[in-house]
């Protein structure tokens, strides 16, 4: 595997050597085009539902509020029949309105009801008074005449309407998402189950965690990572183990992933050399639809299919694998699991550091923000360091092209939040 030849800034050829590697936006372009939802859909509580994607629009059953009713503790009446002057006096009817209690009978023109915070605004009645506003003598309340009609009532319906689309298909439920379908009266919804995705990481060097630290080999660090962050995505992460390079153990890993999950992810072996089992196994049995990414971290990447389910070949380099996933994969495998297609969220930061970057490739930095608001990245883009991850905030997303980036340059951060992670 060949690197794009350094060049100097600006060069007006950049591109032109680089035809074999394909620009970032076209490896996803391919992508979406060929990803479609394949998990299947069922009706689940709304408490089970969280973190999974819609397949149906739930339709809100009532009104919320489904009565008006009284945002504070005070007295309501009906602002048209308020007597003249100021302060007004008015008799007060007897009972009261309480949150969760029947509403007495329609308040008569001139009087004032006690009532309490969600308490039903009676009929005849359309504005609530402060208690604290008000004075209290002989069974009558006296107030300041209040200027506007309505005020400290909650109309009926002013969240949301019966027959509402409370979401659209695809979207992701969060706990907000819950809150929401719970006053709309919506108790049970048609969600995508969970999404598997198998994870296999591939290399003979690779020990596993609890082996003993004083024996040879790298720990496979690729396999906790992508599974946990899999999980955070909402998926069923479904371990493949680790394999060496040897084709028949690649294949047979492989194998078990195609049968029990929608899609899997290698990482390892996806270059062009002796050792590269998952590129060359996918171009002999499989397919291989994007191989060279024009991307920094994370050249190379095999996108193909493996018993025609789709596979990420990713590199066993850590930063490259992590990086890759966040770019490639979580936004296919948000189809996949019946969500929509989405460019993770990113902010316009001024740059803390400078640099020069070379044309022919979309560079993605560790990046944090730092205490004066500005942008800092990683002492080192050695994609060999795994400890950048975990001191970044997220991502600097650096253009194709060749740019000098100066200090207090903007650049474009997308925090670890935007890709769904903590
Ligand atoms: P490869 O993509 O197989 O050429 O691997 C690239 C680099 O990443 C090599 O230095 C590997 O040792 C390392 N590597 C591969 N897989 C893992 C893994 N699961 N955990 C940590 N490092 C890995
Ligand atoms: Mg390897």
């Amino acid at each position: 595997m060949t690197e794009p030849a350094a060049r100097p800034v600006g060069d007006c050829f950049a591109h032109a050597p680089l035809r074999p590697w394909t620009p970032v936006d076209d490896a996803l372009a391919s992508l979406r085009a060929g990803v479609r939802p394949v998990a299947a859909f069922g009706d689940a509580p709304i408490a089970e539902a969280a973190g999974r994607r819609l397949a149906l629009p739930p339709i809100a059953a009532r009104d919320n509020p489904p009565a008006a009713n009284a945002a504070v503790d005070g007295y309501a009446f009906a602002h048209a029949a308020l007597p003249p002057g100021d302060p007004v006096t008015l008799p007060l009817a007897p009972g009261r309105a309480a949150a969760g209690h029947p509403v007495p009978g329609p308040l008569a023109a001139g009087q004032a009801l006690r009532i309490l915070t969600g308490g039903e605004v009676p009929a005849g009645a359309d504005t609530v008074v402060l208690q604290e506003d008000v004075t209290l003598a002989d069974g009558a309340v006296r107030f300041a005449r209040p200027h506007r009609a309505g005020a400290n009532v909650r109309p009926q319906g002013e969240d949301l309407r019966a027959g509402e689309r409370l979401f659209e298909p695809g979207h992701r439920l969060g706990p907000q998402d819950l809150a929401r379908l719970a006053v709309g009266g919506v108790a049970r919804v048609a969600v995508y189950e969970r999404l598997r995705v198998a994870v296999l990481s591939t290399g003979d060097e690779l020990i596993q965690p609890g082996a003993d630290p004083a024996q040879p080999g790298i720990f496979d660090a690729n396999r906790p990572m992508l599974i946990a962050l899999l999980a955070a995505l909402g998926h069923t992460p479904v371990d493949l183990g680790a394999v060496p390079d040897e084709a028949g153990a690649v294949r047979a890993a492989l194998d078990a992933g195609a049968a029990d999950a929608a899609v899997t992810i290698t990482t390892g072996g996806a270059s062009a050399g002796d050792e590269d089992h998952v590129s060359r196994l996918l171009q002999a049995e499989g397919s291989l639809a994007v191989w060279r990414v024009a991307v920094k971290p994370g050249r190379p990447i095999a996108l193909g299919r493996w018993r025609d389910r789709p596979l990420f070949g990713l590199p066993g380099n850590p930063v490259a694998a992590f990086v890759c996933t966040l770019v490639f994969a979580r936004p296919a495998l948000e189809v996949m699991a019946g969500g929509r297609w989405r460019a993770p969220l990113g902010f316009q930061v001024p740059a803390g550091f400078a640099m020069d970057k070379r044309g022919g490739r979309r560079e993605f930095l560790r990046a944090r923000i730092g205490a004066d608001g500005r942008v800092e990245r990683f002492r080192s883009e050695g994609s060999g360091l795994v400890g950048g991850l975990a001191w970044a905030g997220g991502l600097v997303e650096l253009p194709d092209r060749a740019m000098r980036i100066a200090e207090g340059d903007p650049v474009r951060f997308i925090p670890y939040a935007s890709f769904g992670l903590a």
